[in-house]
Order: C-alpha cells, then sequence, then structure tokens
C-alpha cells in the first residue's frame, strides 16, 4: 500500500483518531496476517466480529486499529480511528488509494470467463507497463477493496475482476474502481440463486456502467443473447463489439478459427483493417471469444494489435483452468477449478470437437437453487447429444446428469476412479478426459489419481 497517515485517513472516512497520529504502510483484515506499521480493520460477517481479534492483531505487530467502536485494554502504543462502518470504511480507503495512485483503469465482469479474460488483458498490457491486478477470485465487496490497496505508485494501469452475490454488488465495487474500460463477458447461469432469472444477472452484470468515467468504452460480446440488452444499459459510452462468428456486427472479430491437436486454437484478429494471427497456447474455443474480449479491452486503451497479439500468444495456463497433462495417448484436461451450467457447456462442446474417445468427469455444480436437479439433468442431455464417449459423475446432483445420459453414477470420487481407470485401460488410441465441477466439488483428485495411476 501507499503510506497513509492515519489522520489523513480520519479525514477521508469521517472517523475519530484516538492516540497518536502515525504513517501507515500495511492494511490487513485478518488479525493473523499484519504487515510492516500495520493497521487491522475489524470487519464484522455474520459468523464473526473482527473486533474480537484486536488483541491477536496487536500481538502480531499491528500499531493501528480500524474499528466502528473504541476498544478498551488497547496499549496507548496503539492508535484506534473510530468510523461508523468498517466494511465501508475498507471501501472508501481503497477508493481514496485509487485516486492517489490514478493508473487507467478496466473492470471487467460476465458469468465465465472472468478471471481468464483478466489474466489475458493483464498479460497484454505487462509486456510494456507496470500492471496490478485482481489476485486469484479477489472479485467481491471486501476483495475489490483490498486489491485497490495493493496499488503503488509505480503502477500504471489496474484491472479488475468484479464479481456479482446479488444485485447492487457491482454497482458498489465498480464504483470504488471507476474504470474507463468496462467488459461485460457474457451472461449465463452462474449464481442463479442469487438473482432468479437470467435477466437478473443480466441487470446485475450491467451496474458495471454505471460508474464508468464520461469518456470511457463499454465492451460488448455480439455472441451474447443479451448483447442488446447490455449495448442499451450503456448507451451514455461508447462501445466496441466484439464477436467470433458475426464479423458483420462487431469491430473485433476472429476468422479462420481452427484447433491444433493439442485443442488450443488459432485465428485472425481483426480490428479496424488490420488483421494478425493469434496462437492461444490454452485450450477451448470458448478462449478465442475471452481473447476477442481482453483484446477489445486493450484496443479500448489504445494498445496496437501487435501488441495485443503478442501479449495473447505467450498466455500461461492457469491451474484448474482448462489446464492440459498430456499422459502419452491421455490428454487430461483440468477444470477443476469451478463449474456452472454455461461452462459445462463449453467444456461439451470443446470435448465434442476432439478426436479418439472422449470422456467428462462432472462434480456436483453448487449454486443453483431449485433449479439445481434439471440443470444437471440438462447436462446430461448435452453431452449425449454431443455423443460424448463417456460421462462419470461423482455427487448427489449428478444423479441426474447420469441418469439422463444414461451411464453408471458415482455417489464419491472414490467410487468413480476404479471404474474410470479401467475404461481408459480398454480404450484404444487417442484419448480426452476433462474433469470439471464446482470448487466445492474438488474434482481436481480425479486428476492426481489418474496421474498416479498412468
Ligand atoms: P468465477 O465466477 O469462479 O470467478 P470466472 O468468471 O472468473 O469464474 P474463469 O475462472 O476464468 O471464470 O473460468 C472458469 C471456467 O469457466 C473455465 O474453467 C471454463 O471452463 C469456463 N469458461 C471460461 N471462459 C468461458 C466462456 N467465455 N464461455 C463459457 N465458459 C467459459
Ligand atoms: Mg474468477
Amino acid at each position: 500500500m501507499i503510506p497513509l497517515m492515519l489522520s489523513t485517513l480520519a479525514q477521508v472516512l469521517d472517523a475519530k483518531l484516538v492516540g497518536d497520529d502515525k504513517q501507515v504502510l500495511s492494511l490487513s483484515t485478518d488479525s493473523r496476517n499484519i504487515g510492516e506499521q500495520g493497521a487491522f480493520l475489524a470487519l464484522i460477517g455474520e459468523r464473526f466480529d473482527g473486533h474480537q481479534f484486536a488483541q491477536t492483531a496487536i500481538d502480531n505487530g499491528a500499531l493501528s486499529l480500524i474499528v466502528s467502536r473504541k476498544l478498551d485494554d488497547v496499549p496507548a502504543t496503539v492508535s484506534q480511528l473510530i468510523v461508523a462502518d468498517t466494511h465501508q470504511a475498507l471501501g472508501l480507503i481503497g477508493e481514496f488509494v485509487c485516486q492517489q495512485v490514478n493508473p487507467r483503469r478496466v473492470a471487467l465482469t460476465g458469468s465465465n470467463g472472468k478471471t481468464t479474460v483478466k489474466e489475458m488483458v493483464a498479460a497484454i498490457l505487462s509486456q510494456q507497463h507496470e500492471v496490478l491486478f485482481t489476485a486469484g477470485n479477489f472479485n467481491n465487496d471486501i476483495g475489490v477493496p483490498l486489491t485497490l490497496l495493493r496499488l503503488q505508485h509505480q503502477h500504471e494501469y489496474g484491472v479488475f475482476e468484479l464479481g456479482a452475490n446479488h444485485q447492487g454488488e457491482i454497482n458498489y465495487t465498480s464504483s470504488l474502481v471507476s474504470p474507463e474500460v468496462a467488459l461485460v463477458n457474457n451472461i449465463g447461469h452462474a449464481h442463479l440463486e442469487g438473482f432468479g432469472s437470467q435477466q437478473g444477472i443480466a441487470q446485475a452484470k450491467s451496474e458495471i456502467f454505471n460508474h464508468l468515467t464520461s469518456d470511457g468504452t463499454a465492451i460488448i460480446n455480439a455472441d451474447d443473447a443479451y448483447a442488446s440488452f447490455l449495448s442499451d444499459k450503456a448507451k451514455a459510452f461508447k462501445q466496441l463489439w466484439f464477436s467470433k462468428s458475426q464479423a458483420d456486427k462487431a469491430d473485433v472479430t476472429a476468422s479462420k478459427i481452427v484447433a491444433d491437436n493439442q485443442g488450443c486454437y488459432q485465428f485472425l484478429l481483426g480490428y479496424q483493417g488490420q488483421s494478425l494471427q493469434v496462437n492461444l497456447p490454452l485450450p477451448g474455443e470458448h478462449q478465442v471469444s475471452n481473447a476477442l474480449a481482453a483484446a477489445s479491452t486493450c484496443f479500448a486503451l489504445g494498445v496496437q494489435i501487435d501488441v495485443v497479439a503478442s501479449g495473447l500468444n505467450q498466455l500461461k495456463p492457469v491451474k484448474g483452468r482448462m489446464q492440459p497433462h498430456a499422459l502419452g495417448r491421455f490428454l487430461l484436461v483440468d477444470d477443476s477449478y469451478n463449474a456452472n451450467p454455461s461452462s459445462v457447456q463449453a467444456a461439451i462442446d470443446w470435448l465434442q470437437q476432439r478426436d479418439g474417445y472422449r470422456a467428462l468427469v462432472l462434480g456436483d455444480l453448487g449454486e443453483l437453487g431449485d433449479n439445481a436437479a434439471p440443470l444437471h439433468a440438462e447436462l446430461g442431455k448435452h453431452a449425449k447429444q454431443a455423443q460424448l464417449d463417456g460421462l462419470f459423475c461423482a455427487g448427489k446432483l449428478t444423479r441426474n446428469t447420469s441418469e439422463e445420459f444414461g451411464a453408471e453414477h458415482f455417489e464419491q470420487v472414490a467410487d468413480l476412479v476404479p471404474s474410470l481407470v479401467a475404461t481408459l485401460n480398454r480404450s484404444q488410441g487417442q484419448v480426452t478426459v476433462l474433469v470439471k465441477g464446482s470448487r466445492s466439488a474438488a474434482m481436481e483428485r480425479v486428476i492426481i489419481e489418474l496421474q498416479n495411476a498412468f
């Protein structure tokens, strides 16, 4: 974090300072993890009250506390900033740090591919600039402010992933970021539980345009069913549209799309009459769409097409996201990081294009609310329509998937593995196994078992 005086924060937060004014060099909400010249900010959650951990924070070196009630029994050397609401204070400090550093800023959301597109944009920009970008999945109303706090004066760009579990969350996080470029990658069924409908999801994601700077650019996915809805929400702004199939509708396009034998895609990236070859090192056709989203975001920032292409060509696979493991004639693809119905559909589409024996290994998808059973059944139907050769599901909800496909079902990963290994042993020629499920299903266990078995 940039150095901040407690007296400055007191002004920003309209807070009362108890004790000496000090310079703060780091801020943490985790009492076990206090940095140099650190302040501890006590969040209040549903199941915990951070104020109870203030002593632990002090024991771990905290020199200042940001609290919503003055704590007694605190050594006189420890200063306290008393704020109205610590959660809100965290956001305000993040916003203040962002204004002080003032990097060029990008915010992106969508049901699928947020982290992937964020990594792509960061990889493109990092070739020539200092870039701060969201670590992992720190994309909620706590993670975004914590990300903003990591800004340093050398950062020229900030790339922020915004996630939504409820209406209003992205309105809030995007208000902290005030991006110059905002992207909604796509609208799917993710986290249906909190939104009721797909329209509800589109509405929640469209909040990312609420705080675009007045000369900012909205990035629209022309291939998404909600493209015109989102475009309408961003009608006050410049827009850049991308598409991998409708060149006439888009500013940024992909043509001559072909896959190599590892399932990685190559295409001709087009923008403003220029075109350049892109060879994506990540498997999956949906990566073409993600690459176009990232390219559009960078074009909106004024990046040249050759820089965009070379950034995309040098991407590194991320653990658990379509991560290929080649084991002789077996290609195992670890996509176990997370799943929702549209990302499973994308995985099925990708498998369908592969030659040889193709199996999907699937764990339960969480957070689907009342629709969980039919949505799981639908995936079985898709897998059948795609004529996959094998479907191996473990869990409670995926029983619906197995039944619809007509496959044997397994309660546990431990039951599934022997059957999968036996099937693979009997197979001949090229084999592709894609492993996927919600984070809670921890399907990477299957990859580990297969690596041990072969
Ligand atoms: P989260 O909501 O967990 O933060 P995310 O939106 O950040 O997810 P990623 O982590 O980038 O998404 O990708 C998650 C999975 O979604 C990938 O492993 C892949 O299977 C799928 N996916 C990625 N991009 C797309 C896309 N454009 N369309 C459909 N599915 C996609
Ligand atoms: Mg993510």
